[in-house]
């Protein structure tokens, strides 16, 4: 059988690092006897060069034909690249935005791992980092503060702003669902993230959150109020095994959860629509201060590549087999600039992509 995949490789380092997640996944067919055909479209920065716009009527509906979306990353220098001197509408990110919602992709996972051998990357204390972590955020994407209606207007003579919060059961419903599902593939546990103290959408997420949990009796369910769950990012990551939350909750506490690995380059991210369907980017930029260098960190566009085996083409033992060969890479002592380390052998970006695939095997 063929899988289709749409890739769309973006600008600064995106295209780097998006060639080295194909040659780990032509691996991963030549070792596991599948075909992937790709199909190279344009976003971002390098579309509105070649067409005007970031994102044209002709990639949304590739996009739409394929089983998946493997992308780099979007975007310019924010200060000098004259990208950003456009109307913010044909800005390389409005691009982005309107892929996501053109594709319904409502779910956000990003994997946070502080891998052993990164240990010393990590920002906490030793005691902390030496239980290390594998937890899972996923966050809702087109909904809440994000999405609500907004103005600012004078009221009695003083400029006031609102922006409004709004959940429906529906919206909370599909993503409760997403997060026990990828649990029941994970260590078994969720914890739903919240302000139900204080919110109605909270406390309608909690209900709506219980009521999917019993659908689910081998997963453990329980409920924490976001800012006591800040805290227990630094106190005690290890705890956590899938944390599901609303958009904004889960903008600032999967960026806080990334930080505390150490080392953005390591991370990858999937956006799920209702479908097995999804767009597998890193979570960092185009890092275009490192573009062209042969340096920058793959391995978060390759483990994006394992995130799309997993999710979209049910392909576990082929997901495993990249997860591990990069756990091998690190093993053996290989990094690029951003992870090295003392005794480590640095390697630019191509050569950690060969030394992953090389690594890719069956059983592992
Ligand atoms: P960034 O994530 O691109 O870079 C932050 C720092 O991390 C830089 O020092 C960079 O060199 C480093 N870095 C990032 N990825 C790395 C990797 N794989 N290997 C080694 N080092 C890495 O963030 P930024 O500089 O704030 O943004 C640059 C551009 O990326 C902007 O145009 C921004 O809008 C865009 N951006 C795009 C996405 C996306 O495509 N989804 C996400 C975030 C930012």
């Amino acid at each position: 059988m063929t899988n289709h995949i749409a890739v769309i490789k973006g600008d600064g380092i995106g295209p780097e690092i998006v060639t080295e997640a194909m040659k780990v996944l032509d691996r991963v067919a030549e070792v596991f006897g599948h075909t992937f055909e790709y199909e190279q479209l344009l976003m971002g920065g390098c579309s509105i060069d070649a067409y005007g716009e970031p994102l044209t009527d002709d990639t949304i509906a590739a996009c739409k034909r394929a089983d998946a979306v493997l992308m780099g990353s979007i975007g310019g220098n924010t200060t000098t690249s004259p990208w950003y001197k456009l109307p913010a509408h044909l800005r390389p990110e409005a691009g982005l935005l309107k892929l996501r919602k053109s594709l319904g992709l409502f779910a956000n996972l990003r994997p946070c791992v502080l891998y052993p051998e990164l240990r010393r990357a990590c920002t906490l204390r030793e005691d902390i980092s030496e239980q290390g972590f594998d937890m899972l955020i996923m966050r809702e994407l087109t909904g809440g503060l994000y999405f609500g209606e907004r103005h600012t207007e004078p009221v009695d003579g003083v400029m006031t702003a609102v922006d409004t919060l709004k959940y429906d059961e529906n919206e909370i419903r599909r993503i409760a669902i997403k997060a026990f599902e990828v649990a029941m593939k994970r260590r078994r546990k969720v914890t739903s993230v919240d302000k139900a103290n204080v919110l109605d959408t909270s406390r309608l997420w909690r209900k709506v959150v219980e009521e999917v949990a019993k659908d689910y009796p081998e997963v453990t369910l329980e409920h924490a109020l976001v800012d006591s769950t800040a805290m227990q990012i630094v106190r005690a990551p290890a705890q956590f095994d899938v944390m599901v939350t609303e958009n904004m909750f889960g903008d600032i506490l999967s960026d806080e959860a990334a930080m505390v690995t150490g080392s953005l380059g390591m991370l990858p991210s999937a956006s799920l629509n209702e479908t097995k369907f999804g767009l597998y980017e890193p979570s960092g930029g185009s890092a275009p201060d490192i573009a062209g260098k042969d340096i920058a960190n793959p391995i978060a566009a390759i483990l994006s590549g394992a995130m799309l085996l997993r999710y979209s083409l049910d392909m576990q033992a082929e997901a495993d087999a990249v997860e591990a060969a990069v756990k091998q890479v690190l093993a053996d002592g290989y990094r690029t600039g951003d992870i090295m380390s003392e005794g480590c052998t640095r390697v630019g970006c191509a050569e950690m992509g060969t030394l992953i695939a090389e690594r890719v095997k069956k059983g592992a």
